[in-house]
């Protein structure tokens, strides 16, 4: 299934609402240190519904919500929308694009959006490991842990391979 864009406001160092279109297969992004490229990868991580602070790179759950600068003042709502393509109908659900949404408030809980409505996150890490998309296994490989496969224990290794199949669920 493929990724078609990544819409990140208020997120990390994602002031400006910002929107990568992903038209064609690409192969890296790229820019100069400490410029944000990291962060589109943990904005990914984040809408697909990860928690683990240490996985988002942050100390408080907070740290994720763009926290000011000299210049401009913090926010205080982050949000993400991932655009996947479903024209293939990989996913049982009768739309061709299917847009998850998770946005959080300083004072309030997360909530989880898929195609504009309210949902839990249970129901969108479901959807997902319907596409074998999910946070245990090799959808995202950090930098640094390209032999993670190599270095996990049996039960990692499980479930890493249970999600490449699909199995989760
Ligand atoms: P490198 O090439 O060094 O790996 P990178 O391009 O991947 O760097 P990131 O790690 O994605 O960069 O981004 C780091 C930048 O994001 C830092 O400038 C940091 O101050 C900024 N940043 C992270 N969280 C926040 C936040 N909550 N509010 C504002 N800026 C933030």
């Amino acid at each position: 299934m493929r990724l078609k864009s990544l819409e990140i406001l208020g997120f990390k160092s994602f002031a400006n609402k910002t929107i990568f279109s992903f038209p064609a297969n690409v192969t890296a992004i790229v820019g100069p240190n400490g410029s944000g490229k990291s962060n589109v990868v943990d904005a990914i991580r984040w809408v697909l519904g990860e928690r683990d602070l240490k996985s988002l790179r942050v100390g408080r759950s907070d740290e994720i919500i763009f926290g000011g600068t000299p210049n401009r003042s913090r926010m205080s709502l982050a949000q993400v929308s991932i655009v996947l393509d479903n024209s293939e109908g990989k996913l049982p659900v009768d739309f061709k694009e299917i847009v998850v949404t998770r946005k959080v408030n300083r004072d309030s809980e997360a909530e989880y959006l898929i195609n504009q409505s309210n949902v839990r996150l249970k129901d969108v890490v479901e959807l997902l490991a319907k596409a074998k998309v999910g946070n245990q296994g090799l959808t995202i490989i950090n930098q640094g842990s390209a032999d993670a496969i190599l270095k996990a224990s049996p039960r990692e290794r499980r479930s890493m391979i249970e999600e490449s199949l699909g199995l989760r669920e």
